[in-house]
């Protein structure tokens, strides 16, 4: 799809926490590798981060925690901003990307509290608001407050679909509108923006918008 679309699709590679609690040491070092070679086709690592919502035995969790410091390690050593995908983690992990100074982080899926977002964007980092700000009135009270230069959008496809239903990648139109309704924005400079927060974050050069420009 990257190649198909070049300018407007991208892609990350990362190891989520669910997965990388189950690799052994050299699957990790031979796809930490894999990456490497990659460099020049991705503009980040992730998703990456912790999952005490799947993973709570004692093993499972160092493992995840270490693959998630190798990976923020990568992205320090490629020089590529990191996505953090953090369930029942947003302290532990804006912690952990603090401590290794990690420059460019976005917290995909956001659905913290008003702290844990000024904590955020306090240190330059970004939350990512997925489609399920329409049922979430603590997302949507949270995210009112936020400064849009540090909102991006997704929908987390296929999952958090509205009316439950399957998600597709198409619907960030309604978490623009509602990021719009929520500001007090036109949804056009919802989106004029947090596709340039987009754009800078990952460094990829297009100039059109996610949005209005799909295919
Ligand atoms: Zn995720």
């Amino acid at each position: 799809m990257c190649e198909k679309y070049p300018s407007f699709v991208h892609a990350t590679l990362g190891l989520h926490p669910v997965y990388a609690a189950e690799l052994t040491d050299e699957e990790l070092e031979a796809y930490l590798n894999l990456i490497r070679r990659n460099r020049s086709e991705i503009v980040g690592i992730g998703e990456t981060g912790l999952d005490y919502h799947w993973i709570s035995d004692s093993i499972r969790i160092e493992k995840m925690k270490k693959v998630f410091i190798d990976l923020l390690q990568l992205a320090r050593e490629l020089n590529l901003p990191v996505v953090l995908h953090l369930r029942n983690a947003i302290d532990e992990g804006l912690d952990m990307v603090m401590k290794n100074k990690m420059r460019e982080v976005v917290f995909h899926c956001f659905n913290g509290t008003m702290r844990q977002s000024e904590e955020i964007t306090r240190n330059n980092y970004y939350v990512s608001i997925a489609t399920n700000i329409l049922r979430s009135e603590n997302i949507q009270n949270v995210v009112s407050k936020v400064p849009l230069q540090r909102i991006v959008t997704e929908t987390d496809s296929p999952y958090l679909g509205p009316h439950r239903k399957r998600n597709a990648p198409q619907n960030v139109s309604l978490v623009v509108d509602k990021l719009a309704e929520l500001q007090g924005l036109s949804p056009t400079e919802v989106d004029e923006i947090t596709s340039q927060n987009a754009r800078r974050f990952f460094n990829i050069g297009s100039q059109n918008s996610f949005k209005t420009s799909a295919p």
